[in-house]
């Protein structure tokens, strides 16, 4: 793993939390991306080297509505970048972690994404990703 590549922040309505972080950022996001196959809307702020991804859920069926129904809104995964993903998903594999998709899945942001099973990481959701050149 190469770096943290961003900071995922779970909430329940992506407009307000735009304009919340905006103010404590004091600068806009830069996009902001509806990934159709996880049922998220994202939007990216970029804070120097790293960046935050502000998740809210596009329906009821989305990973993001249920983590809400169980879990207050904030904190939610750490992503990493990485210059395989397949490799790194072999790696991880080998090392008895789980994941939650069997191959790299199209995340935002131009990137190859998948998550590890929280069960395996101490609670903490890792997410895997690697920018498509
Ligand atoms: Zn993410």
């Amino acid at each position: 793993m190469k770096k943290i590549e961003h900071i995922g922040i779970a909430v329940k309505d992506i407009n307000k939390s735009n304009d919340l972080f905006a103010k404590i950022f004091g600068k806009e996001n830069y996009k902001s991306e509806i990934v159709e196959s996880e049922g998220v809307t994202t939007s990216f702020f970029q804070i120097g080297e790293s960046k935050i991804e502000l998740v809210a859920a596009t329906n009821t069926e989305s990973p993001i509505s249920k983590y809400l129904e169980k879990n207050r809104e904030g904190m939610h995964h750490i992503a990493f970048d990485v210059e395989d993903i397949e490799k790194e998903m072999e790696r991880l594999k080998n090392e008895g972690i789980r994941l939650l998709s069997d191959s790299p899945k199209k995340g935002a942001d131009n990137k190859l994404i998948c998550f590890l099973h929280p069960k395996d990481t101490n609670g903490v959701l890792i997410e895997l990703c690697q920018e498509i050149s």
